[in-house]
């Protein structure tokens, strides 16, 4: 029988395939397989380390012969180890399911964790640490480097993931094995996972209670994120009406597109910039320069998921390769913007005693005190840039003096790249990111010293009202239109206008189509948002009048009740 699930969706689309369980809390889980011709050698690899770990424990139980607790540890992990069940399950599982002999003992001492759910005496509830532990140090002997990423390397090709967490390491792992779509019973929508999933067009959904409990191993699964469901082991009835959904929104897309290639012209004829956010650069192959430029591209995740940093040469290819698909259209290059909920690999410090990453060393402050990293990376830009119209965006601004240390850094570039008779552009345009409330203030100032200013709204509510973006708790919280956000937004466009510099939205809320007419109404002008959300919102543009919206706005930002807000935003 079916079972329906509900959550949230943070990324849209309807995918039909096979779940994948991982469980990144408790034992690094690697969902492998092996070819039918390989259990052999598998079971071989199993039962050598099984009788390994016996000897190990054997020979450390006899050297602490004098100490009865750490003795009666080990008799208890060596019981462990010689269950007859659990190596039979184990082996089953190789032989009949093509697992590696790792993900088959992972996948045996969740089952065993689950077992141990039901019970109730303190003492054997707790002997699953011993399991734990003899299944920590199997899987350290089968696969010495278990810190490596736990998607990586794996053919996830028609699966679903199922998992508790995701960071965004983990959906580019996800994307690039060709994961079908991702669903977790924790995160917030305005996770960095959740925004590169939707970048990435993988379907992706959030908050689904009670998924890592019903979903098993290889159930298939019908994920319809558009509609906020999820049909667990579907009749062949559902799996035909999903089926046929899917081809009838496919179809829809596809006529919703045909937008692309219209000017992007509000009724009463102001032109809008409609620009693209990138996170990967193979990205900008789907995107078939239907858009005015590139409005971010956030160069972080060129330094994740790998041990070294990217050279000078790498980031010029991919940089150049940005440039080169979107002809003369601007591209804008933000700086390394890492820390917080964005992990790098661990050769690049970010706040080593950060309490609070997301008030800690971030963006420019991590530049500016990694002047090496940032100078690596400055050069790439105005080199890949020669000839190119590049802008350059700065992150997580507070203060004038960021701004003045930063072309400080670019002028010691510049003759740096001199001396080295390296060809580089003089013609880019330096930006900064709004997204602190500080900065939000000071913007009639600082607009004095920038070329343009990108709003990031993400950032900036979460920063405005104090909300953790990637903290569940506290999400429903997270509100973009409170008056203090939507006023500090408008104050932003005012300045720009003022000291005639462009200024764009390049959070989430660009890309929410709910949001269009209201950011139009604040005075926006230009929006950046992800590649799939262009088409909604350019036909939402292109419906827009601008002067009968603005006299709206005042009321918007004068209620104080969220839902008569909500209420007002969506009559615009
Ligand atoms: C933002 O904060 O709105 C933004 C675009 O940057 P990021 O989401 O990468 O923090
Ligand atoms: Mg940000």
């Amino acid at each position: 029988m079916s079972i329906l699930l509900k959550g949230l969706s943070v990324s849209k689309g309807i995918c039909i395939g096979k779940a994948i369980l991982i469980s990144k809390d408790e034992i690094n889980y690697v969902p492998s397989f092996i070819k039918k011709s390989q259990t052999k050698s598998e079971v071989n690899k199993f039962v050598k380390s099984l009788s390994n770990i016996k000897k190990e424990y054997k020979k450390s139980r006899d050297k602490i012969k004098d100490n009865p607790s750490i003795t009666k540890l080990m008799e208890t992990q060596l019981f462990f180890v010689e269950d007859k069940d659990f190596q039979k399950h184990v082996i089953n599982n190789i032989e009949n399911n093509l697992y590696t002999a790792n993900w088959a003992i992972a996948t045996e001492y969740r089952n065993i964790k689950k077992s141990f759910d039901d019970i109730k005496d303190k003492y054997i509830k707790e002997r699953l640490i011993d399991i734990k532990q003899m299944v920590i140090s199997l899987l350290d002997l089968l696969q010495p480097s278990k810190k490596e990423n736990v998607f990586s390397k794996v053919n996830l090709e028609n699966r679903f993931i199922v998992t508790d967490e995701i960071t965004p390491k983990d959906i580019i792992d996800i994307y690039q094995n060709k994961g079908l779509g991702v669903i977790t019973s924790h995160g917030s929508t305005s996770s960095h996972s959740a925004i590169l999933s939707k970048s990435l067009s993988l379907p992706m959904m959030i908050k689904v209670q009670s998924s890592r409990e019903i979903i098993q191993d290889n159930d298939i699964i019908i994920m319809d994120s558009d509609d906020e469901v999820i049909v667990v082991s579907p009749d062949q009835f559902e799996l035909e009406y999903f089926k046929k959904l899917q081809s009838k929104k496919y179809s829809l897309q596809k006529d919703l597109r045909k937008v692309l290639k219209k000017k992007s012209l509000t009724n009463d004829g102001t032109k809008i910039n409609i620009m693209s956010n990138l996170e990967l650069s193979d990205e900008v192959d789907f995107l078939n320069n239907d858009c005015d430029g590139i409005g971010l591209f956030r160069t972080e995740y060129l330094y994740m998921n790998r041990r070294d940093l990217p050279s000078e040469k790498e980031q010029i290819s991919v940089y150049k390769k940005i440039f080169k698909s979107m002809g003369n259209k601007p591209v804008t290059l933000r700086t390394l913007d890492i820390g917080s909920d964005k992990e790098v690999s661990e050769n690049i410090k970010v706040g080593e005693i950060a309490k609070n990453p997301a008030l800690g060393l971030r963006g420019i402050r991590y530049s500016l005190n990694e002047k090496y990293i940032f100078k690596t990376q400055i050069k790439a830009m105005l080199r890949a840039g020669y000839n190119n119209s590049l802008r350059i965006l700065i992150p997580m601004i507070t203060s004038l003096s960021e701004i003045i240390k930063t072309r400080e850094l670019i002028d010691d570039v510049k003759l740096q790249l001199k001396k080295e008779r390296k060809n580089f552009t003089n013609k880019y345009d330096l930006g900064i990111m709004i997204e602190v409330p500080a900065c939000a203030l000071q913007s009639d100032e600082l607009a004095k010293h920038v070329d343009f200013m990108s709003i990031g709204t993400n950032d900036l509510i979460q920063y405005t009202l104090a909300i953790d973006r990637i903290d569940d708790e506290v999400s429903s919280l997270y509100d973009p239109t409170n008056p203090a956000v939507l006023t500090l937004i408008k104050k932003v466009i005012e300045s720009a206008h003022k000291y005639k510099i462009d200024v764009t939205v390049c959070g989430e809320m660009a890309g929410e189509k709910s949001y269009t007419k209201l950011l139009l109404g604040l005075g926006l002008k230009s929006f950046s948002m992800h590649p799939q959300a262009i088409p909604e919102v350019k036909n939402i543009i292109l419906n827009s009048h601008i002067n009968k919206i603005k006299r709206k706005i005042s009321a918007i930002l004068r209620s104080n009740d969220r839902l008569q807000r909500q209420k007002l935003i969506d009559n615009l």
